[in-house]
């Protein structure tokens, strides 16, 4: 009975949904899991087999499925207020939203404008970093700057400064396309250097592109620590520190695209605070409704603000989205901004990630495993396998996973966990020595 109502959502939802990220046809081998629902860590199918979410369902979930904390709050906000437009109209918790994340930055980041999704985000800062130049008598500043490997979204402005080679082949004829340069990615150390002499060498490339070309770029944007989506590729914050000097020095804005390392991600709220430097502008997604609504906003500084304070109307920036600042998304970032300060969540995350960087050791030690890395709650590591096997590996570790109760799902050969900020040391411990034998299940031991 049970059984009949997973196959019979698999066949309804290969026929009717789209799903992203997927080729369609590989679903003929990989299995689609039908989530009846979630608890703590834990996802559960509809023949109650359990999987431990140990990617955060795409880095969002940060205080576990189902949340008691976040599910009050969003109750008493869906009985008070759903939405309202933000244009001519406020509300309590966008307000009390973008002061508390202002004040997190020092109130330097004092303005929050908001939308929806990450790429949306982005497509925020670069349309903003643009106009404030434009209206500052700088139209000529009409450039983007992004790095090797980096990942910003997938809409055509986003994609314009996202450097996959896969995206950037189907849809490079569509997009104006952002200068490249070298990433800090501490793997590219060569003989006797250091990360922060790979972070170093990474931004002298960069001041030679300002040297040539600062008069038509208008922004610089990075992934401040990690560059997630180019496979967990981390960098010394050194290079932070060299990106904003150089910024300043050219005359150019610092986007940080903080959608996947911020929220405590990196071991810090913001990731950028570890390097001591603000940017200009940060973008916020992915963690910051607890995982659980679509919203992102962008903060940015008085300077910014003020270029577009004006009388007339073209000069003030031009974006909406429909849903901007909507209540029930706010409230539940508040919920989760609330849990960061009652349970003294980046403490306790220190705990955690010690037990289980311990806990992987072993798996560390594998003859097979390359760079085992960690930045706060992000683990990674590279796994050697036969060229004829590659293609193939992501695919066959998040089946293989499964069967051992453990949603991962590797991006090319790198394999990484991004759990959430709940787990008990039993969740630790399992989590490891389950990561171990699917990795020993696939490439053998
Ligand atoms: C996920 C991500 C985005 C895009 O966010 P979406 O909500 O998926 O559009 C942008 N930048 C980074 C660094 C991301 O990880």
């Amino acid at each position: 009975m049970e059984s009949s109502k997973q196959t019979d959502w698999v066949a309804r939802s290969l026929k009717s949904v789209w799903h992203p990220c997927t080729q369609m046809q590989h679903h003929e081998t990989v299995p689609l899991v039908p989530v009846s629902h979630g608890r703590g860590a834990w996802l559960y199918d509809a023949e109650g087999r359990r999987y431990l979410d140990a990617i955060s369902s795409w880095w969002v979930n940060l205080f576990g499925h189902a949340n008691p904390r976040i599910n009050a709050a969003l109750k008493d906000q869906l009985d008070r207020l759903e939405h309202a437009m933000l244009a001519g109209f406020t509300h309590e918790p966008v307000i009390t939203l973008s002061e508390r994340l202002s004040a997190l930055t020092g109130n330097v980041l004092g303005h929050c404008f908001y939308a929806s999704d990450g790429a949306s985000a982005v497509e925020i800062a670069l349309k903003m970093s643009f106009h404030a130049w434009r209206n500052g008598g700088l139209s000529d500043k009409q450039e983007f700057v992004c790095l090797k490997g980096g990942y910003h979204g997938e809409t055509i402005g986003a994609l314009a400064v996202t450097d996959v080679p896969l995206f950037s082949d189907a849809y490079g004829p569509l997009l104006r396309r952002a200068h490249v340069v070298a990433a800090p990615d501490a793997r590219a150390a060569q003989e006797g250097e250091s990360a922060a002499d790979v972070a170093r060498r990474a931004a002298r490339e960069l001041e030679a592109l300002l040297q040539e070309r600062a008069g038509r770029i208008a922004a610089v944007i990075v992934e401040p620590l990690v560059q997630c989506a180019a496979g967990m590729a981390m960098h010394d914050p050194v290079y932070l520190a060299e990106v904003r000097a150089l910024c300043d020095r050219f005359q150019v804005h610092l986007i940080a695209d903080e959608i996947a390392v911020g929220c405590g991600r990196t071991g810090t709220f913001f990731a950028c605070e570890q390097a001591g430097i603000w940017p200009d502008f940060l973008c916020l997604s992915k963690g910051i409704s607890g995982g659980y609504l679509p919203l992102s906003l962008v903060m940015t500084r008085d300077a910014i603000y003020d270029a577009f304070y004006h009388s007339d109307i073209a000069r003030g920036f031009l974006h909406s989205h429909s849903y901007t600042g909507n209540p029930l998304a706010c409230r539940a970032a508040l919920a989760t901004l609330a849990i960061f300060d009652d349970d003294d969540v980046l403490n306790r995350n220190r705990v955690r990630g010690a037990r289980l960087t311990q806990a992987l050791a072993p798996l560390a030690a594998h003859r097979q495993v390359r760079h085992f890395r960690r930045r706060g709650m992000i683990w990674a590591f590279d796994a050697v396998v036969d060229p004829a096997e590659a293609a193939t590996f992501s695919r066959r570790f998040f089946a293989a996973a499964l069967q051992h109760e453990l949603l991962l799902r590797p991006i090319g050969r790198t394999v990484y966990l991004m759990p959430p900020y709940v787990l008990d040391d039993d969740e630790i411990d399992g989590l490891a020595a389950r990561t171990q034998s699917v990795f020993e299940q696939v490439v053998g031991t």
